[in-house]
């Protein structure tokens, strides 16, 4: 089927537009939070209701084409001629059970609008450092946010999916359902289907203290240093992480922090501010006067604060991977290609400390991968044209650099696009994944970093 009869059977069926790419409006529905990435897909089908997914993906699926499926486009990766692209972002809405502490969230509802409804009944989902993001893509690629290392990943705690198989049939899988597959579309990302809700745990946050400490100068080594002694002492109700930050030197950006390297130290804990604050002194010891100092009692509801993740597009090359620790000779590394004293175009490389309840299996078993790590890297670069073709070598310098301290796999929402599975999972987990795909999507219809797997791959 080419092309034009592809679009013209779509919309024959499907409620929702259907977008040709040369279509006006195509590059506005298709346009991904990474706007680096520019998807140029055979078709955009601009789902209406769970029925048109469907459509599209049974469709797609009889013409021999690819199906992939973007919500927000934060971990977006390019489609081309050979994909049917389903926009999920009219697929809104969050209903709350607070007695039951459940949410159903539909496919394309940010993260903000879970905390909006849940946060009035004392509840908080397990979103991560910005509010902007999908819940649906974050939370099938495992999730790791504020509450952790209390609770584990997000993918720890969906109690059922609402999915399109790759036969275009709509099912609700559970754990009693459909085990196998419930296992593996729980940190399998979207390899396995299209998700059109979700139902996930909410959890009781009575109290929140957090923030960011931003320092600069001498302080970036100081404070490096001493988190790395300090973070693995804390207790599992707090999470926390620093980031090597190069901004911009524009207006927008604090005089202070213009176009210079700092650090920030950021810090969440469910605990009392005492004991956040006592926790917090050894490191308000070496980091003196910090340019900015954000930590104290907070509303869950205003978590993005503690990240502070840029909340606009923004074309970025996304790399990460996992560490088997924090020693001295990792930070003297880490300073060495990303400290104050190197020139290089790099918007961000940070470290999450895991462990807690990140480190044991959730209690229904799932394919999330990264248990073993201790710290999770994130690195990115911007690429805007000109710094194009530099940002993914610059992202893996880096990666390459702490590779004597990795785990050698990855979190799925870190790893970034194009890194082979084998630096993900782990191989027991791997291989089993590769049998559920192979059961679930035998003519790999579905993307993600498991589109190589399936039998009879195209
Ligand atoms: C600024 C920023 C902050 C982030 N913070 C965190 C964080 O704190 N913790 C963390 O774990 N991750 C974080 N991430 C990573 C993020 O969770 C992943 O990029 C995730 O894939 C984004 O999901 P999305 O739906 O918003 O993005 P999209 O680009 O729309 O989707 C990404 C992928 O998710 C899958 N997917 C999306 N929707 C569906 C669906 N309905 N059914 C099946 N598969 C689907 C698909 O494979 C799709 O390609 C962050 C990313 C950014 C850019």
């Amino acid at each position: 089927m080419d092309t034009s009869a592809l679009c013209e059977r779509l919309a024959h069926e499907i409620g929702g537009d259907v977008l040709a790419a040369a279509d006006p409006g195509a590059a506005a529905e298709s346009a991904a939070f990474n706007a680096a990435v520019v998807h140029r897909p055979a078709a955009v089908v601009a789902a209406r209701d769970a029925a048109d997914v469907a459509a599209a993906v049974r469709i797609a699926g009889e013409a021999g084409r690819r199906v992939a499926v973007q919500a927000t486009g934060h971990g977006a990766a390019a489609t081309g001629e050979d994909t049917v692209l389903v926009s999920t972002r009219r697929l809104t809405g969050v209903v709350v059970d607070p007695v039951a502490r459940v949410a159903r969230v539909a496919a394309g509802t940010r993260w903000r609008e879970v905390i909006d409804a849940a946060v009035p009944h004392g509840l908080a989902p397990l979103s991560g450092s910005s509010s902007g993001v999908g819940a649906v893509g974050y939370t099938l690629g495992g999730g790791m946010g504020h509450l952790a290392r209390r609770h584990g990943f997000a993918a720890d705690h969906v109690r059922s999916v609402d999915l399109v198989r790759a036969t275009g049939e709509r099912a609700r899988v559970t754990a009693g359902s459909d085990p196998e597959l419930f296992w593996a579309l729980r940190g399998g990302q979207g390899g396995f289907g299209i998700a059109t809700a979700v139902e996930i745990d909410l959890f009781p946050v009575h109290a929140f203290h957090g923030g960011a400490m931003i320092v600069t100068g001498p302080a970036v080594a100081d404070v490096l240093y001493a988190f790395a002694a300090w973070a693995p002492t804390l207790p599992e109700h707090v999470t926390t992480s620093v980031a090597l930050l190069r901004m911009p030197p524009v207006d927008e950006v604090p005089p202070p922090l213009r176009g210079v390297v700092s650090l920030a130290l950021r810090f969440g804990s469910t605990g009392t501010a005492e004991e956040a604050e006592a926790l917090l002194a050894p490191i308000r010891r070496v980091a003196g006067a910090p340019v900015l100092d954000s930590i104290g009692t907070m509303s869950f509801a205003a978590v993005d604060g503690i990240h502070m993740d840029p909340p606009d597009p923004l074309p970025a090359v996304f790399r990460g991977g996992l560490l088997t620790g924090l020693p001295g000779d990792l930070v003297e590394g880490l300073l060495a290609v990303a400290g104050p004293d190197v020139e290089v175009p790099l918007a961000m490389v940070e470290l999450r400390l895991m462990g807690g309840a990140l480190a044991r299996p959730a209690a229904v078993p799932n394919a999330v991968a990264g248990r073993e790590g201790a710290f999770a890297l994130s690195v990115v670069a911007p690429a805007p044209p000109p710094l194009a073709e530099v940002a993914p070598v610059v992202a893996d310098g880096v990666v390459a650099a702490l590779a004597p301290w990795s785990t050698g796999t990855s979190l799925v929402n870190f790893a970034g696009h194009g890194v082979a599975a084998e630096s993900i999972w782990r191989p027991d987990v791997l291989d089993r994944l590769r049998r559920a795909k192979a059961a679930a999507d035998p003519r790999n219809l579905f993307g993600g970093p498991l589109a190589e797997l399936g039998a009879g791959a195209r």
